[in-house]
């Protein structure tokens, strides 16, 4: 037998982290790793929050799971706050962001069907989107190399170019039920859509009694600077889909609708069995506490603006490398002028500094939100080391 026990999907490097300590990875030989990923966007919080450990181990030890035939004083309570906190009337609790992004769609489809609108089922989204690795989430994509092997896909997807409103305008038709985007488009590159364009689906999904459902699985959860992107766009979405950071590191999702949107979302509609289960409501709970207030979002923000001018400033250095600084907030994207992902292989193995490679050669910095000067001084001082002895040609 040669194939792994370890389903072999992922190209897995070296590092193999067995510790957390605040910002930094420590892997099997003890070596120490500065996490500029956080997991994809998900350890928000770094590995060593009081707050978020501390709430896990009383949650695991008062209880973890019943399920959701019962009554959930728990849920209730986190559904709520993201209530008061947003522009949704109503939760629903998932364990990933793939699932987060199904119960999206399934919610506009279902917002026309319910009343007999039965031929509106197709979401408009855009080119070089990632929603996740369901069935229907890779359906939503255009992204040919998620797709092989799988097909059929699911039909009912249109993939406009992303922030260009007249793409999205001309793929409207009879069978349109809304659109599904990412305000910044993480895998894809950090590619952040212009207000022109959220505004644009706004007023399309108004005018044509459509949904705009928005995937902030990776961009939301104060990792901009708001609590989600879309506050700096002027907007509020129909249905939203959030996962990652909301957990901190616990897997929990939420498909966060207003009330018209979810008309749809009755007794039996959908379901899940963990999702929303009390060890999962204290994670969240405990992010929240943590991060959804005016003066955690205003450190974020400033800590976003100060990365970014030194980041602008450090390109400049290295104008064969470096193409411009994009994002916004925490979420960062360095785009290369060459490969991204020899350099970022390099910062990890030769200078012990993690980011993540993404489309559109750019290089995601995605430091917990936790992170201080210390952190941002060692993170200039490995990126600088990086810069100065990379050789593209070797690395590649
Ligand atoms: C990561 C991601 C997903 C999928 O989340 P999973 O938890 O891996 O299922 C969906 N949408 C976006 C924008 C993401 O970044």
């Amino acid at each position: 037998m040669s194939i792994t026990p370890l389903m072999p999907v992922y190209p897995r490097c070296g590092v193999r982290p067995v510790r957390g300590e605040h910002c930094h990875l420590i892997d099997e030989d003890g070596t120490r790793y500065l996490d500029f990923a956080s997991g994809i966007a998900v350890n928000l919080l770094g590995h060593s929050h009081e707050g978020l450990i501390g709430a896990i181990q009383r949650q695991a030890a008062t209880l973890m799971h019943v399920s959701n035939l019962y009554g959930s004083p728990q849920g209730e309570a986190l559904a709520q706050r993201l209530v008061d906190l947003t522009f949704a009337d109503t939760v629903f609790f998932t364990n990933s962001g793939a699932e987060a992004v199904e119960c999206a769609i399934k919610t506009a489809r279902s917002y026309h069907q319910h009343v007999g609108n039965e031929d509106k089922y197709e979401l408009i989204t855009f080119k070089n989107a990632f929603h996740g690795r369901t069935m229907a989430t890779i359906s939503a994509s255009n992204q040919d190399k998620m797709h092989k092997g799988f097909m059929p896909l699911l039909a009912g997807f249109k993939y406009a170019e992303f922030d260009d409103l007249e793409s999205a305008r001309a793929l409207m038709g009879p069978n349109t039920a809304g659109f599904l985007v990412e305000p910044i488009q993480g895998e894809g590159g950090i590619r952040p859509a212009s207000e022109a364009f959220m505004q644009g689906l706004r007023n399309l999904a108004d005018e044509n009694d459509l949904m705009l459902v928005l995937d902030e699985v990776q961009c939301g959860v104060a990792r901009t600077g708001t609590f989600y992107a879309y506050e700096q766009y002027g907007i509020e979405p129909d249905i939203l889909a959030t996962a990652k950071g909301i957990g901190g590191g616990f897997p929990l999702g939420a498909c966060l609708a207003t009330e018209k949107a979810a008309r749809g979302m009755v007794i039996g509609a959908h379901g899940s069995t963990y999702g929303g289960n009390p060890l999962a409501m204290a994670a969240g709970s405990a992010v929240l506490d943590a991060v959804a207030n005016d003066e955690f979002l205003a450190q974020v923000r400033k800590k976003g603006e100060r990365l970014r001018s030194r980041l602008e400033q450090f390109i400049g250095n290295y104008p064969e490398l470096f193409d411009c600084v994009r994002g916004r907030g925490l979420m960062l994207g360095l785009r290369m002028k060459t490969e991204s992902r020899p350099f970022y292989a390099h910062l990890r193995d030769k200078h012990h500094l993690l980011t993540v490679a993404a489309g559109d050669n750019t290089l995601r910095i995605l430091p917990p939100l936790v992170a201080g000067d210390a952190e941002f001084d060692e993170f200039f001082d490995k990126l600088s080391a990086g810069a100065a002895d990379y050789q593209p040609a070797e690395a590649a």
